[in-house]
Order: structure tokens, then C-alpha cells, then sequence
């Protein structure tokens, strides 16, 4: 099974890529047994940036990415 996006909320982590705090947030990672395994976490800005090359990774993934819903922005 190949990477899937998940909204992570209320859990405040730090950006894989740039290190900012984030508390929803947009991470990459497996499912097993039905449970979301994160493997790496993003702000909006660097989801932007790295959702592209994730989808590259995994052309063949034969479980289309399930992208989040961008919240909106106040
Ligand atoms: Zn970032």
C-alpha cells in the first residue's frame, strides 16, 4: 500500500521539512491495520511544496492518495 495524506488535528508537532510548530496539519505515512502511521509531518507551506515529488515516489500506488482538505484560512 503506498502513501496516503492524512489530516492530523490537535496534536501539536513540528514541521519535517521547516521545523515550524504545527497543531493541524497535513503528514504523509502507511496505513496498517487501519491505523494511520505519520512518517513525516508538514505545515501547509511545505505540503504545498512536497505533495508533488510524494505522488512521484509512488506512481503504481494502487491506493489513490486521499489528499486533506485544506482548512480554511480566518
Ligand atoms: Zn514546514
Amino acid at each position: 500500500m503506498g502513501p496516503v495524506w492524512r489530516l492530523v488535528k490537535g496534536e501539536k508537532d513540528m514541521c519535517h521539512r521547516c521545523g515550524k510548530e504545527i497543531v493541524d496539519f497535513p503528514a504523509v505515512g502507511r496505513v496498517v491495520d487501519w491505523t494511520f502511521h505519520p512518517q513525516e509531518k508538514y505545515c501547509w507551506e511545505c505540503y504545498r511544496y512536497v505533495a508533488p515529488f510524494v505522488d512521484e515516489i509512488s506512481p503504481q500506488s494502487e491506493t489513490p492518495f486521499q489528499p486533506v482538505t485544506k482548512p480554511a484560512i480566518p
